[in-house]
C-alpha cells in the first residue's frame, strides 16, 4: 500500500532520476558535438624529480563548450566511457598527443619529454586496442619509449589473462605501462611482476589526508616498499602541501605530481619549465 508519504518519497526519487538521465543524454550529445566540432583539447601536468627536475608529463583531457564553460572529466569521462564515445575520445587523446610529441621534439630541452596517457578500461578491452595503438605510435613517427600508458588499477580486475596479452604487447612495443590510482583496486604483488607494470601512482586518496589517517600513512609505507622491492617506480599524486612532499620523500618516493608543484597546463605555457 502507498502511503502519502511513499508516494511523495517515489515521485521525488523518479523525477530525481530522470533528471540526471536527462544530463546523461546532454553530456553525451554534446560529446558527440564536440568530437565533430574539436572542442576538446589536451592540458599536460608535469611530474618532478625530488631535486625539482621534470621528469615527465601527463596529458589531461579539457572540454570547452561553445559558450565557454570548461567541463571537468570527472562528469565527462564516465558518460563518455558509458555511450561508447570513449573509443574514439581516446583515438584523438593518443593522436593528439603523438602530435604534440612530434611538436616537441624541435623544442630545445624537450626533445626526449616522456608523456603519460591515460587509458580507459573500454579502450583496454576493445580487440584493436594494440592494432589501433601500433598504427597511431607509428604514423606519428614518435619514439614509444617517450610514452607511458596509465591504466587504472580497477581495469585489471576483468579478463586478467587478456590484459596481459596486451600490456605485454605494449611491452614489446618498448611503452611504459604505469599503473594509475593504485592503492584502490586489488593489484597483488604477483600480479604487478606477471603484468610488467613499470609504474605505479599512488591515489590522491591516500596523499591527501596521509598527515590525519595513520592507515593510509601505513598504507603508503607499503605500497613504497613493494614497489622498491619490485624495482618499480613509484609517483605520488596530488601532492598539494609542502609537508606531504617531505613526508614523501622521507618514505622513500622518487616523483611527485601535483598542484603543490604545478596544475596542468596548455604546451604554450609549459615551454619555461624545460627552458
Ligand atoms: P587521473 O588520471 O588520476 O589524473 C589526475 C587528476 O588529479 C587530474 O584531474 C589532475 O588535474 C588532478 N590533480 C593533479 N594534482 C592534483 C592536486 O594536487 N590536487 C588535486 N585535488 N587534484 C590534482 P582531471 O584532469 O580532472 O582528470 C580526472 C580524471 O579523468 C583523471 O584522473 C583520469 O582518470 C580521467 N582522464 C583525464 N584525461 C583523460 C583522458 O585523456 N582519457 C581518459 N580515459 N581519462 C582521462
Ligand atoms: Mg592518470
Ligand atoms: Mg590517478
Amino acid at each position: 500500500y502507498y502511503s502519502k508519504k511513499n508516494q511523495r518519497k517515489w515521485m521525488f526519487w523518479s523525477t530525481r532520476l530522470r533528471e540526471e538521465q536527462r544530463q546523461r543524454d546532454t553530456i553525451e550529445n554534446g560529446l558527440r558535438r564536440a568530437l565533430k566540432e574539436d572542442e576538446f583539447f589536451l592540458e599536460y601536468q608535469p611530474q618532478f624529480s625530488r631535486c625539482g627536475s621534470v621528469t615527465g608529463l601527463e596529458a589531461l583531457l579539457r572540454w570547452r563548450t561553445p559558450d565557454g564553460r570548461l567541463i571537468s572529466p570527472a562528469t565527462f569521462i564516465p558518460v563518455a566511457e558509458n555511450s561508447g564515445l570513449i573509443l574514439n575520445i581516446s583515438e584523438w587523446v593518443l593522436e593528439r598527443t603523438c602530435a604534440q610529441l612530434k611538436l616537441w621534439q624541435t623544442q630545445p630541452g624537450m626533445e626526449t619529454v616522456r608523456v603519460s596517457v591515460n587509458i580507459s578500461p573500454r579502450q583496454l578491452k576493445r580487440s584493436d586496442f594494440i592494432r589501433q595503438t601500433e598504427r597511431i605510435v607509428s604514423r606519428s613517427g614518435v619514439d614509444p619509449q617517450r610514452l607511458s600508458f596509465e591504466i587504472l588499477e580497477s581495469a585489471l580486475a576483468s579478463d586478467i589473462d587478456d590484459v596481459q596479452r596486451k600490456l605485454s604487447a605494449l611491452r614489446d612495443m618498448r611503452i611504459n605501462i604505469a599503473l594509475d590510482n593504485f592503492g584502490t583496486g586489488m593489484a597483488s604483488l604477483t600480479g604487478l611482476r606477471k603484468l610488467g607494470i613499470g609504474e605505479v601512482k599512488i591515489d590522491r586518496s591516500f596523499v591527501m589526508d596521509m598527515e590525519r589517517n595513520p592507515d593510509h600513512l601505513m598504507a603508503i609505507r607499503a605500497m613504497i616498499a613493494m614497489c622498491q622491492a619490485l624495482g618499480i617506480n613509484i609517483v605520488a599524486e596530488g601532492v598539494e602541501e609542502e609537508t606531504q612532499f617531505s613526508a614523501l620523500c622521507d618514505m622513500g618516493c622518487h616523483r611527485f605530481q601535483g598542484w603543490y608543484f604545478s596544475r596542468s597546463q596548455t604546451p604554450d605555457r609549459l615551454v619555461h619549465l624545460f627552458s
